[in-house]
């Protein structure tokens, strides 16, 4: 029922805001994230309409949307101010686009994100055991993701996090309308990787909480 990544046209999707509000809200959905790829060049531009978008979303229509930001192919040491000028913002979930094994993403950006506080490290591909310490400690989530490619190491992340005991939330990734997926889906994708009906139910405990927080 909550999917915290997702993205519209104000970055590399294809749907307007409303229409990938209206698209989870038919699946099933009660929370989401808009997540938009955020760097130094539109990261001013994005916020200001996601916070316009969710400012006038109406609270009685059954899904609630979270202003968010996936901070993307950032330099690791950009990570700390960017975080900071979310926060300032009012960005309420700030994702870390992690060292997927599928894209070029600069070595030490886990740890770079980790340390500067990110709410959600996004397909953190073959994260180290001390990164995953390090998001235990921070109390910041490591991604499953339904996302083809960056799914290639979810087992690693989940075996990693279970073992060591990081939280662990699941998401789409969407950009288009065939991403977005049912809870029902998303929950198979997660026994898939290994986990069991009572991990994943916990998982959804301490994403229910942070979201009370938040
Ligand atoms: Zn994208
Ligand atoms: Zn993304």
């Amino acid at each position: 029922m909550y999917n915290l990544h997702c993205h519209s046209l104000l970055s590399d999707g294809v749907l307007l805001p409303s229409e990938v509000a209206a698209r989870y809200l038919d699946k099933g959905f009660k929370v989401i994230a808009i997540t938009d790829h955020c760097d130094y060049s539109n990261i001013k531009h994005v916020i200001k309409s996601i916070l316009e978008f969710t400012r006038h979303w109406p609270k009685d229509c059954g899904i609630k949307v979270l202003p968010g930001v996936e901070l993307t192919h950032i330099q690791p040491k950009q990570f700390k101010p960017l975080v900071k000028y979310c926060r300032g913002k009012g960005i309420k979930v700030i994702v870390g686009h992690g060292e997927s094994p599928v894209e070029p993403v600069v070595k030490g950006t886990n740890r770079a994100a980790l340390e500067a506080g990110v709410d959600i490290l996004a397909h953190p591909g073959k994260i180290s055991d001390a990164d995953v310490l390090l998001a235990k400690k921070k109390g910041i989530f490591l991604e499953i993701t339904t996302r083809r490619g960056h799914s290639n190491t979810n087992k690693h992340v989940a075996d990693r996090a279970c073992k060591l005991g990081a939280k662990l939330v699941i998401s789409t990734d969407s950009h288009h309308p065939e991403d977005i997926i049912t809870p029902d889906q998303m929950a198979k994708v997660a026994v898939k990787v290994g986990l069991s009906t009572n991990q994943i139910t916990q998982n959804r405990r301490i994403l229910e909480y942070f979201l009370r927080k938040i």
